[in-house]
């Protein structure tokens, strides 16, 4: 028999991170573009655990970027957590998948026992919920998203974004990334072309970056000691960098955006009404 769990090529991540990723519990909000990149990496990194929530099936749009989805798929309607399932036991037939074709809202359950949760979803607003939830229960939270917008010329500006924030820390609206205007003014409208726009290779990019981070929290590689990370995608360059815009914001001492006196979140929370 071969050996199924060879990770030589990986091992300046620290001597025991085979250990520790096949121990590790991610909980992936959204499926689709994003997420499905992730989910991959993760599976490839040896991620044993992963709870997956979506509540969608996958339709032929979805195919420009959905990793792991098939024609095959489309004509059967299949759920976006089946597909993303049985990519990751594809790759690592150990891995301990649950999934559930759902709202996250109905299922914090499985985010509730998890050790970091990625956002993928879109909207102001779904990124400031889920990163409530995760800051109730504790966890890390990497969300990605990517927008495009019309230039005055009439061609188009490709943009995204990776943030890891943690417990405790400053939060998505602390670094000014949510602020009361984005979110009141979203209204269903997320970005000026079309109706989200998704490219496979700017997913794949801020994936890449999520999964770094992720790499970054949990290993001994290299030791950052940052209190919260987020990277600006300018997909016309083809240039990330560090955001400047936390500068502008001065900092508080506590996140006072999520509930609780220690930027904890509330202890009474209940996700179900996010
Ligand atoms: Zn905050």
């Amino acid at each position: 028999m071969t050996n199924d769990r060879d990770f030589s090529r990986q091992s300046f991540l620290g001597a025991h991170s085979e250990a520790l990723f096949a121990n590790l519990r991610v909980a992936i909000v959204g499926l689709g573009g994003g997420g499905s990149h992730i989910a991959q990496q993760l599976a490839h990194l040896g991620v044993g655990h992963f709870r997956l929530i979506d509540p969608d099936e996958i339709e032929a749009s979805n195919l420009n970027r959905l990793i792991g989805g098939t024609q095959d798929d489309v004509d059967h309607e299949r759920p976006k957590v089946e597909i993303a399932t049985r990519m990751i036991l594809g790759i690592r037939p150990w891995a301990k998948v649950t999934s559930r074709q759902a709202k996250w809202q109905e299922a914090d359950d499985l985010i509730r026992d998890a050790h970091v949760l990625f956002g993928c979803v879109d909207g102001y607003q779904q990124r400031d919920y889920l990163e409530t939830a995760a800051r109730r229960f504790g966890l890390p939270y990497i969300d990605i998203g990517m927008d495009v917008t019309r230039l005055h010329d009439a061609s188009f500006a490709v943009a995204g974004q990776m943030i890891m924030t943690l417990p405790g820390n400053p939060c998505m609206r602390c670094l000014g990334f949510l602020t009361p205007d984005k979110l009141a003014q979203e209204e269903n409208r997320y970005g000026d072309v079309g109706i989200n726009p998704q490219v496979v290779w700017t997913n794949g990019m801020l994936a890449s970056f999520a999964v770094g981070a992720f790499a970054k929290l949990f290993t001994p590689w290299f030791s950052a000691e940052e209190n919260y990370t987020w990277l600006e995608f300018d997909g016309n360059a083809q240039t990330v960098s560090r955001s400047q815009q936390p500068d502008y914001f001065p900092l508080l001492p506590v996140c006072p955006h999520h509930g609780g006196t220690n930027g904890l979140g509330e202890f009474g929370f209940d996700i179900r009404r996010a």
